[in-house]
């Protein structure tokens, strides 16, 4: 019934957020949100918007934004197994309750959290780090139209009915791969470079042999994966003469 310490909101660092989730002893958590925020929030999310973006229509990327809770998202709200979408917070928190199978939530501790957070919205200079970084991301116009919702308060049933989805962690990416130098030559067990043999991109370990670093960054992988090419392609240039 906590939220995730600073800063380990959605979208931050993802892979301490696991090490945090798997330290409480669950492999799960609770995203706690708003009609508002879902309609927005879970509307333009990963591949769903690439038609819009790979066909250039704008009319077609803003459209979404407007309509309302998009058709996928409103059948996960009625059907999907760990979503519950309740009007006030103590049937929200029977139900979580009810799908995790025992009484591990206490809805005044929930309430003290969301109580203390929604206080928050009526300072313009917030110490909530999240709302910080809500205003932030506002200030661009393209998460303003598109991405993020207004902030609001979650207590207030204007902004209702209120939703809480379960997070189960998967695994989506290994991040392995074969191990290459910075000429992007692969390294044998020992560590030395196998001669004439070259990896670039993913097989070479995550968005190019991890050239962002390890925390596997959504977004920064083409990037590595063109800039190994490179490097393997000018090495094996150099090394044919
Ligand atoms: C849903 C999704 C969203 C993503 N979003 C982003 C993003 O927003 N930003 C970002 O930077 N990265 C993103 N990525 C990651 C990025 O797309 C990949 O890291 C990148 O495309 C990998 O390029 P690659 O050339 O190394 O491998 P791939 O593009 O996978 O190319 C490998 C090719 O090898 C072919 N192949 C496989 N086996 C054989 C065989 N035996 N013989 C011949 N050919 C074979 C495959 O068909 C494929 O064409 C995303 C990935 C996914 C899946």
């Amino acid at each position: 019934g906590r939220r995730l310490p600073v800063p380990l909101f959605p979208g931050f660092d993802t892979l301490a957020t696991l090490s945090h989730i798997m330290s409480t002893g669950f492999d799960y958590s609770w995203f706690i949100l708003t009609k508002k925020i879902i309609q927005k929030e879970f509307a333009l999310s990963g591949s769903e918007q690439n038609p819009d973006l790979t066909g250039k229509s704008w009319r077609q990327v803003l459209g979404r934004a407007t309509s309302g809770i998009p058709g996928p998202v409103k059948a996960f709200m009625e059907k999907g197994e760990d979503f519950i979408v309740e009007a006030n917070l103590s049937k929200l928190v029977a139900q979580m309750n009810g799908l995790a199978g025992e009484p591990l939530l206490d809805v005044a501790q929930v309430e003290r959290e969301i109580r203390a957070r929604d206080m928050q919205l009526d300072n313009p200079f917030s110490k909530d780090a999240q709302i910080t970084a809500l205003r932030g991301a506002r200030a661009y116009l393209g998460d303003r139209l598109i991405r993020t919702a207004k902030p609001h308060k979650m207590l207030d049933p204007a902004n209702g009915p209120l939703i809480a989805v379960r997070l189960n962690i998967l695994t989506r990416k290994t991040l392995g791969g074969l191990q290459t130098d910075l000429d992007s030559h692969v390294l044998d067990a020992a560590g030395e470079p196998v001669p004439g043999l070259y990896a670039a991109g993913e097989v070479a370990g995550f968005g190019g042999g991890g050239v962002h670093g390890y925390a596997a960054l959504e977004g920064t992988f083409l990037g590595g994966c063109i800039f190994s090419g490179r490097s393997a392609g000018r090495a094996a240039t150099k090394a044919v003469g």
